[in-house]
């Protein structure tokens, strides 16, 4: 129900805990945050119910690294536990989504078939299972998750990570709002302006079937077409 994704210059868990308290007002039964530390390695860390939970998990159980993406789920598919929470992960791909892929089943069998074993009950790991296929086929990151996004169908905003990528975030917009932050040597994705107005005021927002791929260095923007195309940034005054 609402997403963060910070490709950052500080410890990053925190970060992205502190935005989604600002994405609880939208209502939520479990969350999740994944980093990438600075070894290149993607590790997750998901608690069912309040956001307190996920943060006394990460207490006893830290996340360390500067790139990360967090979620706090309300469930469509699959009940509230902690195996259905976000980021779910495949492989080297990791995703947070908002909304309902309404052809998953038909992915799924699909996945199923080609030796794949889901571990959840979502809507929302077949877009983790079917992005580490395309790579295990050999595509890169980029490509692999172009090439997950022109086979879904429904609403969505996602942001993925890959493991051994600290410097890369793609993020997707069909249907589901996600505004992207621009700061300095870092950058940002989330589901509203007001989670990420901790870190920065400028802000575009992706239209619909727009994908951006996101490093610290700033964002290129690509239509439904492909192709790619320039966002306005605005600024915008959210308060504290
Ligand atoms: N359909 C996904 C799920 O049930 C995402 C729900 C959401 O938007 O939080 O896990």
């Amino acid at each position: 129900c609402g997403i963060i994704g910070i490709l950052g210059k500080h410890e990053v868990a925190p970060q992205l805990v502190e935005a989604l308290k600002r994405l609880e007002y939208r209502g939520y039964d479990s969350a999740g945050v994944a980093t990438i530390d600075a070894s290149g390695q993607l590790d997750r860390r998901r608690a069912v119910g309040k956001l307190v939970n996920l943060s006394d998990r990460l207490v006893h159980e830290p996340l360390s690294g500067h790139s990360g993406i967090g979620h706090t789920r309300w469930a469509t598919h699959g009940a509230p536990t902690e195996v259905n929470a976000h980021p779910h992960r495949h492989g080297p791909v990791a995703v947070v989504h908002n909304g309902i892929i309404e052809n998953f089943r038909d992915l799924r069998q699909e996945l199923i078939a080609a030796g794949l074993t889901p571990e959840s009950d979502t809507d929302t790991e077949t877009v983790a299972l079917l992005t580490a296929h395309h790579m295990a086929q050999g595509m890169a990151p980029i490509e692999a998750a172009r090439a997950t996004l022109a086979r879904l169908h429904g609403a969505f905003a996602l942001a993925f990570l890959f493991d051994g990528e600290d410097d890369l975030m793609i993020a997707a917009r069909k249907g589901s709002p996600l505004a992207i932050g621009h700061g300095d040597d870092e950058m940002f994705v989330g589901s509203d302006a007001v989670a990420l107005s901790p870190f920065t005021d400028r802000i575009t927002y992706l239209e619909e079937g727009d994908h951006a791929v996101l490093t610290r260095e700033g964002a290129k923007i690509f239509d439904a077409q492909g192709q790619q195309t320039n966002r306005d940034i605005t600024r915008i005054d959210v308060g504290a």
